[in-house]
């Protein structure tokens, strides 16, 4: 019989994640968008610190490695030296939404081509699952055993607030709605972040009892609207839920790298 070989990245490897972590599902979809798309060789992808520090090792194009929360502004200068390239961030809650948060802030205000993909596990995983500025309130946290008593924050809209043309959510479990944004992302002449709901069953999933990986993720399916819905979904009857789809999005900003060069002309005594 001859060799079976499955045509993306992560098909022949095993991970570093726990068992029914949905970082894997996440990588997938990314990996399969950039390999259907065909601009693998044309790639450069940032990982960040946390679970995902080692992605670079799961996807077959040029990925470079930033310090904690610093994925944006790495993002930043390799687009500014490779203005063709496709260039993305991989973080975590953790990552991008505390100790990065400056950071997107001001790659989304700038309006830089990059696509961040925001993978958010309400935890930080790796270090033990303290809570991050996306844990929900009243969920538990090793540093916050009692429950969390800090209101929800939402990054989506914090992003938008600061100037990311293409705003999406998702969750894991709508796998193939996920994959459609992240292309609708990349896609996007602008900045854009998708925010991947996703499973983290040891550091957060077993301190808020919430069952193994499968019920996380029908928690997921059980907690996520369509925008559309959401649109006419009454106030009371949001309570605990969260919309998923295209939050946001205007076409027709300059992008940062051609305003860049347009300048750079003007400089050199163009019009
Ligand atoms: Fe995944 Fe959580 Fe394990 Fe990290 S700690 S690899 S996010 S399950
Ligand atoms: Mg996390």
């Amino acid at each position: 019989m001859p060799e079976f070989k499955r045509p993306h990245a992560l098909a022949d490897v095993t991970t570093h994640y726990c068992p029914g972590c949905t970082h894997g599902i996440v990588h997938r979809l990314v990996a399969e968008v950039i390999d259907e798309m065909g601009i693998e060789g044309d790639t450069i992808g940032v990982c960040p610190v946390g679970c995902s520090v080692m992605a670079y090792d799961y996807f077959e194009c040029d990925m470079l490695e930033a310090s904690h929360g610093r994925a944006p502004a790495v993002a930043t200068g390799i687009k500014r030296a490779n203005p063709d390239k496709f260039v993305f961030t991989y973080q975590g809650d953790g990552d991008l939404a505390a100790i990065g948060t400056a950071e997107i802030v001001h790659a989304a205000h700038r309006g830089e081509k990059i696509t961040t993909i925001f993978v958010n596990n309400a935890i930080y995983g790796m270090t033990g699952g303290q809570y991050s500025p996306m844990t929900p309130y009243h969920s538990k946290a090793t540093t916050a055993p009692y429950g969390m008593i800090e209101p929800d924050f939402n990054l989506a809209e914090l992003a938008k607030a600061a100037g990311a043309t293409f705003v999406a959510r998702c969750t894991t479990f709508h796998a193939q709605m996920l994959s459609d944004l992240i292309v609708k992302g990349i896609q996007h002449k602008g900045f854009s972040l998708i925010e991947a709901v996703s499973a983290c069953p040891i550091s957060f999933g077993r301190q808020n009892k919430m069952g193994g990986p499968a019920e996380m993720m029908m928690w997921q399916r059980d907690h996520a609207v369509p925008v559309a819905a959401w649109d006419k979904l009454p106030e009371e009857k949001r309570e605990g839920k969260f919309p998923i789809g295209v939050l946001y999005q205007v076409e027709g900003r300059k992008e940062y790298t051609e305003a860049y060069d347009e300048l750079i002309a003007m400089a050199q005594g163009g019009k």
